[in-house]
Parts: structure tokens; C-alpha cells; sequence
């Protein structure tokens, strides 16, 4: 079959990957100049299946309200919420049903261990080196935070995950470099789980993609699907001015990024496939709306500082060994190669170019209280991104009602985690195969009531 997928973050790739691996003609456009530009740019790589869990679980609305007015609150609301952001709001309320939140919470992690599995096929299969480490810990630094997590450590025993439950020493055992001078009561620590770059590696499945006869058109904006049993694309080549200036002079090749088969042409262009699958994250909404699939999707927002770790002649480098998770903060530091990368905050409402210092602020003060001058933080990188939430937790995943148009879409905070399950899933759902796994309440239907 002719394939057409619409965008190039982890999960249109790995998508794309995966068609091509059953023999499809696959064509990837992306409206940005190469893959991963966007949410999945610089997210904390932490790969936790067991931690990949609805946001939309009993008592967190009680939580949120306890933290507006706290300085270092995990999630920030805008002052001024949009009428589409409160509709989300409220979906998610509704969501936080403790029958809801299991059933979800069941569903995500179904397909999260079944994606580790892929994941690590692909690594291994591809020999992918996107600087990875194993162990998660999770950081607690309370009696009062041991209590609260013990509720899904039950979870975890329920799915045989394998995790310990450390004291202070233990810790600073699998993470030898954690600072001495902040309290810790102790630590979950899952060696199973790991930690990697979601870029590096969507970059490095691009060109194995590409290898196999993958096409990638990129600063390609899909405007319009036309729906039908080959449906169709309007898409539009725009490239940024001084590239167009440049294609207009020579007239035939375009430039680096954009040379595999860009059209020339300025202008709308329709294209038929047999089928088109939609990965466009949030803007995969306004693309289903003209259909009238009205898609609850919203973002939250969140943010992450990477900077190279400071190396110390006797002892090496200063850093993190894996990645770490500070449970009473919600943010993740993580060890990438040379680099440490801190990220969290849940932000609803804003846009990405409008950065909260507030919550800047939170991060640098996490980093700081476990691995204190361990980074170049003169060459930090900033950066906000915004997650492709669902009010309810699970991924959109197959069909969508219209006529030859799929969706993998709607991943949310854990989009890194569950990409290659969510990808071989959709393919199999194409290509009409049972599909590996149970994927109940992973299809659209859920969210048209
Ligand atoms: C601070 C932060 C930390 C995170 N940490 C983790 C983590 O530790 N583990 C984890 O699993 N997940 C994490 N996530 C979530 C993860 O990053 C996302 O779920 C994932 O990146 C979503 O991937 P995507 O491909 O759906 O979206 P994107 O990466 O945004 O890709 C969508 C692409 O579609 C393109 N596009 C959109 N519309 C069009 C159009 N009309 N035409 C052409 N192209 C189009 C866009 O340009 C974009 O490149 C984190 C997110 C944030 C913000």
C-alpha cells in the first residue's frame, strides 16, 4: 500500500518505521526542517512502564488545588484559561474516577511494557546508540512521600515489575554522586526501566527508515485531508524564505534537510494514498475537525534544561549514572551521554515561547539539591514543550471513522515510552492482523461521548 504519515516526532517515525518494515511505500511529511522539532525535541527520556500512568487519577484534583499557590508547584494553571482548556478541564475531572483511572491505567501500561519490549528490539535489531543508561530511582524525600507512593507500588507488584525499596545509603549506592547535604528518606529503584535520548533516536530511526525507502518531505505543511477509499493530501511545501529564495534561483535541487523528493513547487499539492495515518500530535486536531472528529486534546505544557556535566579530574563526572525522578517535585533528572537533563512542570494554559520563571526556577533548585555543580549551567539549553494530552490518559491508536485515515496520536507525557508498541500497533491494525496485545480502549470510540 501507498502510505502517507502526517508528522515527524518519535511516534511518526517509528510509525513509519514499521509500515516500511511490512512492505508498505510509506511518505512521511513534516512541516518542520527535520524529525523530532517538536515535543519530542527534549523530553526527560525516561522509559518507566510502571510509571506510565493516567494523569487523570482519584485525588489529584484535590492535589492540583493544594499546589497553585505553592512555589514549586508540579502544575501550573494560566490565569486566563481558554473555554476548550476548562472543557478539557473538566473531561479530565470526570476522568479521575478510581474505575476510570484502573481501566486506563491498565490499558497504558499494557502497551508501555509491550513497547520496552519493541524499544529494545529496534535498539538491539538496528544497533541504535541514543545514549542510553538502566535504573530509574525515584527520590523520596519524606516519611510523608514514602506513604504517598505506596499505592502504586502495589501496582507495581501486581505487573511483576521488578523494583526495591532502598533506605538513604542505598541510594547514594546506585547513584553514587547524589548529594549528601539534602534529606532523603530513600528510594524506589526500578533496574529494569532506563533512560535515553527520544531525539537521538528518532533522528537514527529516520536514517534506517530512509534506508528501507522511507521518503521524508520535509517543511511540508499538510493542510487538508481529503477523505475517500484512496484518500488524499493537500499539502504545501514552504519552505523558510532563504531556502525558497535559493530554489527559485537554481530551479531543481532543494536544499539539505528538504532534498529527498521535495516538489519544487510553491504551491498546494494533492496527493493520493491508500491509506493516512495522522501523527501530527496536537495539530492532528484541527486536521479531524473538518470531519467531525472533535478531538478533547489539549496541551500541558512542560520544560527541561540540559547542560554538560562538569567533569572532575579525580572522579570523573559529577552527575547523575541514570535517570532519577524527585517524587515530591515531579521532576526527572536524567544522565544523556555527557549531558544532564532536568525536566518536568505541568503547565496548562500559555504557549511554549512564554517561559515561567517560576518554574525554570524549580528545576534548577531540583538539580541542585541532588547533584550540586555538576553542570555547565552557562551552556544550558532551555527549552518548553507542549505534551499531546488526552483528558483521559491513553493514546489514540487505529482507526478514526473517516475513510482511510488512521491515527496514532494523543501520547501525552509518555509519548518516548510507548512509541514502538503504539507504532507496530497501528501497523498490524492496517495491515487487518490480530493485533499482539490487547488494545481495548485504545481506539477513538472512547472519546466520542
Ligand atoms: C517536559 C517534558 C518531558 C517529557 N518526558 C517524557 C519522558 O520522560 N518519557 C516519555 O515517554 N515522554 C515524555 N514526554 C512526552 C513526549 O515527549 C511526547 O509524548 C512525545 O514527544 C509526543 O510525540 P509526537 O510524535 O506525538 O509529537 P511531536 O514530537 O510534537 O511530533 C508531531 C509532529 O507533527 C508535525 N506536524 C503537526 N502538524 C502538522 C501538519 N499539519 N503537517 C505536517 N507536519 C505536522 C509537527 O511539526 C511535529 O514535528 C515529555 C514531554 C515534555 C514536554
Amino acid at each position: 500500500m501507498k502510505v502517507a504519515v502526517v508528522g515527524a516526532g518519535i511516534i511518526g517515525v517509528t510509525t513509519a518505521w514499521e509500515l516500511a518494515a511490512d512492505g508498505h511505500e510509506v511518505t512521511v511529511f513534516e512541516r518542520r526542517g527535520s524529525v523530532a522539532a517538536e515535543t519530542s525535541f527534549a523530553n526527560a527520556g525516561v522509559v518507566a512502564p510502571g510509571y506510565v500512568t493516567p494523569w487523570a487519577a482519584p485525588g489529584m484534583p484535590k492535589k492540583v488545588i493544594g499546589h497553585l499557590l505553592s512555589r514549586h508547584a508540579p502544575v501550573r494553571l494560566h490565569a486566563k484559561l481558554s473555554a476548550g482548556e476548562i472543557a478539557w478541564m473538566w473531561r479530565w475531572w470526570r476522568a479521575c474516577k478510581l474505575s476510570t483511572y484502573q481501566a486506563n491505567r491498565l490499558r497504558m501500561q499494557r502497551l508501555a511494557y509491550f513497547s520496552r519490549e519493541r524499544l529494545h528490539r529496534l535498539t538491539r535489531d538496528l544497533k541504535l546508540d541514543n545514549e542510553r543508561s538502566d535504573g530509574y530511582l525515584v527520590l523520596l524525600r519524606t516519611a510523608k512521600d514514602h506513604a504517598m507512593v505506596q499505592a502504586g507500588l502495589a501496582s507495581l507488584a501486581e505487573l511483576n515489575t521488578r523494583f526495591e525499596m532502598l533506605d538513604a545509603a542505598q541510594c547514594r549506592a546506585v547513584e553514587p554522586r547524589l548529594s549528601d547535604e539534602t534529606p532523603l528518606h530513600g528510594g524506589v529503584y526500578l533496574p529494569e526501566d532506563e533512560v535515553g535520548n527520544c531525539r537521538q533516536f528518532t533522528t537514527l530511526l529516520r536514517a534506517e527508515s530512509q534506508r528501507v525507502g522511507v521518503r521524508f518531505r520535509f517543511h511540508t505543511q499538510v493542510q487538508k485531508i481529503v477523505a475517500g477509499k484512496t484518500p488524499q493530501l493537500i499539502h504545501l511545501y514552504a519552505p523558510p524564505e532563504e531556502s525558497t529564495i535559493l530554489i527559485r534561483a537554481a530551479g531543481e535541487s532543494a536544499p539539505n534537510d528538504a532534498q529527498d523528493t521535495q516538489p519544487m513547487a510553491l504551491h498546494a499539492i494533492t496527493e493520493s494514498f491508500d491509506a493516512i495515518v495522522v501523527c501530527a500530535a496536537l495539530d492532528s486536531a484541527a486536521l479531524l475537525r473538518p470531519h467531525g472528529l472533535k478531538l478533547p486534546m489539549q496541551a500541558v505544557y512542560g520544560y527541561s534544561i540540559t547542560a554538560p556535566l562538569r567533569r572532575v579530574e579525580a572522579h570523573g563526572d559529577v552527575g547523575p549514572r541514570s535517570a532519577l525522578m524527585d517524587e515530591r517535585y515531579k521532576v526527572a533528572i536524567s544522565r544523556l551521554g555527557a549531558r544532564v537533563r532536568v525536566a518536568g512542570s505541568a503547565e496548562i494554559g500559555g504557549s511554549t515561547t512564554r517561559h515561567d520563571p517560576k518554574a525554570l526556577e524549580t528545576l534548577y533548585k531540583v538539580l541542585h539539591d541532588w547533584f550540586p555543580g555538576s553542570a555547565r549551567l552557562s551552556q544550558a539549553q532551555v527549552w518548553k514543550g507542549a505534551r499531546p494530552m488526552l483528558p483521559d490518559g491513553p493514546p489514540v491508536l487505529g482507526r478514526s471513522g473517516i475513510d482511510g485515515v488512521w491515527l496514532n496520536l494523543g501520547h501525552g507525557s509518555s509519548g518516548w515510552a510507548l512509541s514502538c508498541g503504539s507504532a507496530r500497533l497501528i501497523a498490524d491494525s492496517i495491515a487487518g492482523r490480530t493485533p499482539p496485545i490487547d488494545t481495548d480502549g485504545l481506539g477513538v470510540e472512547r472519546l466520542l461521548t
